[in-house]
C-alpha cells in the first residue's frame, strides 16, 4: 500500500497516517518529522533547514526529494508508506514518479484532506496549548506569522498537486 495524504497545516494527516500505518502495517514517512529530526541533530540538512521551516517557507526541493528517495530505500519500506507532507510541489511529484518508476512500483491513492479553515486553526491554537500544558517545546513554525506563510504556501505551491493527480 503505497499512499499519499494532502492537505493543509492542521488537517490532521500526521494523524491519518498513524491510523493507517498500524492498519496497513506500512511506514509513515513525514518529511516535516524528518526536518525536524535534522534540525535537532545539526546535520547539514538540519542546519539548511531551520531558518526555512521557523518562517513557514517550504524547503528546497533537492533536499526533500533526497531525503524521501534514501528512506524509501530502506528494508521497512519495502511493504509500503503513507506519505505525509511530501510531495508539496509539482517537481516534488515529479521526482517521485521518477523514483517509483525506476523501482517498478506506483501508487495506490491519493487522499486530500479538507478542512474549514477555521477549525483548522482552531486544531493548531489546541496543539499549541496541549503542548505547553505537558512542558513540550514548541514547534518553531506554530505561531501566527510562520502559520500564515504556511497556508499560502499550501495554497501557491501544494494545492495545484490535486490536478496532477
Ligand atoms: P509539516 O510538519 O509537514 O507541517 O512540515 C513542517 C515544515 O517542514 C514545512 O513548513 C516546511 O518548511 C518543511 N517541509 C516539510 N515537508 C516539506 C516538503 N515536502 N517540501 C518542502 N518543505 C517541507
Amino acid at each position: 500500500m503505497r499512499l499519499i495524504l494532502l492537505g493543509p497545516p492542521g488537517a490532521g494527516k500526521g494523524t491519518q497516517a498513524k491510523r493507517l500505518v498500524e492498519r496497513f502495517n506500512v511506514i509513515q514517512l513525514s518529511t516535516g518529522d524528518m526536518l525536524r529530526a535534522a534540525v535537532a541533530a545539526g546535520t547539514p540538512v538540519g542546519l539548511r533547514a531551520k531558518d526555512i521551516m521557523a518562517r513557514g517557507e517550504l524547503v528546497p526541493d533537492d533536499v526533500v526529494v533526497a531525503i524521501v528517495a534514501d528512506r524509501i530505500s530502506e528494508p521497512d519500506a519495502q511493504n509500503g508508506f503513507v506519505l505525509d507532507g511530501f510531495p508539496r510541489t509539482v517537481p516534488q511529484a515529479e521526482a517521485l514518479d521518477r523514483m517509483l518508476d525506476q523501482k517498478g512500483l506506483a501508487l495506490d491513492a491519493v487522499i486530500e484532506l479538507k478542512v474549514d479553515e477555521a477549525a483548522m486553526l482552531g486544531r493548531i491554537e489546541s496543539r499549541v496549548a496541549s503542548m505547553v500544558a505537558q512542558g513540550q517545546t514548541l514547534r518553531t513554525d506554530d505561531n501566527p506569522d510562520s502559520l500564515k506563510k504556511r497556508l499560502d504556501a499550501y495554497r501557491a505551491q501544494t494545492e495545484p498537486l490535486t490536478g496532477y493527480y
